[in-house]
């Protein structure tokens, strides 16, 4: 290890990187690098869509949140090169060296290569493709005619999710709550359609029976389109089709939403390291690469072996291993024993539309408007630190966590 001030390089500011880069401060000369000026909280982005929370909330600034604990760039990491231990950022022409560096870049969406859906498909992670899902309802109801009838309103407010797991649950009750005030506040007569497009033959096999029965009982009421064991065969601008017992249906869309699924970020594909079946970094009990005891990645791209496979690519798991990243790195300076950790499930919580929710904690479920409660409650102790709690905390409680109606374009 060089005599100098070590500097320790971050690349991606989510839930791996940044809480990383948070918990290193003092260890070195720490930077972090990520694409966008703002971490995400990704788990709240469907309010942000319904409007229940404010782009500040969930997206905080990095340089404001690292403060003085780490430098921050912004920037796209184009390519690493392990030998001579350097990073190339976006048009820098100069690459940034590092001693030690962490890999947390996150999942791609995986479109798992069906016509179309790169092409017409939205992806669901970032708060640029929630704006564009909301404008994308927003025109869908700006085209109806105040004398449209049931079916034309029906047919221009169809909109299909892809993906049966828990975004497409939170996902689609979210529209649909949205959709549903829209058409009622616009006096517009009909309903609005949003079908899940499940492969399996159940939504959200991950989770256990008893909450599974809350989002039965919530997608049915919020007349949610279930559609299990059925692919997707093609997305065009304006239609989908699907197919079922080899069967196929094609139907227009207003929009399709992509979340069944997600793939590594390909900046790790280049990379000389081992990766497991579907490209995720293997990584050793302590979170070091294999091979490359100066390199450490966690998150979305790295393959862990103790961790039970729900809990493998989500917010909870990249969390606790940030910990445990910066533990290390701080031994692995200092000369100690690296440690290995067992992670743990810290609960479920799902969102069930605008007013309901369902949380498992401690062994018990609640649901309802009591558990959206619970869950805003149970998120802001999850925010990066206190200070930004306290402030998101603070406006929760004191301004509400009303839905922004889906106002006329332009309004
Ligand atoms: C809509 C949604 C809802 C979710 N809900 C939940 C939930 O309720 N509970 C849960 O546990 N998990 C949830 N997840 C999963 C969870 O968000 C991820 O597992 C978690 O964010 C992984 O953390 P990470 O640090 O690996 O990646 P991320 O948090 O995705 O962070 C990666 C960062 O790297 C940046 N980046 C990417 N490429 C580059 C590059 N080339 N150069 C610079 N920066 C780059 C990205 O912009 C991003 O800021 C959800 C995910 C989504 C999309």
């Amino acid at each position: 290890m060089p005599k100098s001030v070590p500097k320790i390089v971050i690349t991606g500011g989510g839930f791996g990187g940044l809480f990383t880069a948070l918990d290193l401060a003092g260890a070195g000369e720490v930077t972090l690098i990520n694409d966008e000026d703002h971490f995400l909280f990704k788990p709240m982005l469907y309010e942000y869509l319904s409007g229940e929370v404010e782009a500040w909330h969930i997206a905080p600034d990095c340089r404001e949140l690292l403060d003085d604990k780490a430098s921050f760039i912004k920037g796209q990491v184009r390519s690493i090169d392990l030998s001579s231990q350097t990073v190339q950022v976006g048009e820098r022409k100069e690459p940034i060296p590092y001693d030690i560096l962490v890999f947390a870049p996150g999942a791609v969406t995986n479109y798992s290569g069906v016509e179309g859906a790169a092409e017409f498909a939205l992806p669901f992670r970032s708060l640029n493709d929630a704006a564009h899902l909301r404008r994308r309802m927003t025109e869908a109801l700006d085209r109806i005619q105040p004398d449209a009838t049931p079916e034309d309103t029906r047919r221009a407010l169809t909109f299909a999710v892809v993906g049966g797991g828990a975004s497409g649950v939170e996902l689609s009750t979210k529209m649909i709550d949205l959709l549903r005030d829209a058409v009622k506040r616009r006096a517009l007569r009909g309903e609005p359609r949003v079908v899940i497009v499940e492969m399996a033959d159940r939504l959200v096999p991950g989770m256990g029976e008893e909450i599974r029965r809350f989002v039965a009982d919530a997608l049915a009421k919020a007349r949610v389109e279930v559609h299990t064991e059925t692919r997707v065969r093609r997305v065009t601008e304006t239609s989908i089709t699907l197919e079922h017992n080899h069967n196929a249906t094609e139907f227009q869309t207003a929009g399709v939403v992509w979340v069944a699924g997600v793939r590594p970020n390909p900046l790790i594909e280049s990379l000389p390291v081992e990766r497991d079946r579907r490209g995720l970094i293997v990584v050793e009990p302590t979170l070091q690469v294999r091979n490359h005891p100066n390199v450490f990645a966690l998150g979305d791209i790295a393959f862990y072996h103790d961790v039970v496979p729900t809990l493998a690519g989500t917010a909870q798991l990249a969390l606790q291993q940030a910990h445990l990243c910066a533990r290390n790195i701080k031994a692995f300076l200092e000369g100690r024993e690296l440690k290995s950790k067992h992670f743990i499930e810290l609960g479920e919580a799902v969102s069930l539309g605008t007013e309901h929710a369902a949380v498992l904690s401690a062994g018990k479920v609640i649901g309802g408007p009591l558990a959206r409660q619970a869950r805003f409650a149970m998120y802001t102790a999850r925010l990066p630190t206190w200070h930004h709690r306290l402030r998101v905390g603070a406006s929760w409680f004191f301004e509400g966590t009303q839905p922004r109606p889906l106002q006329p374009l332009g309004f």
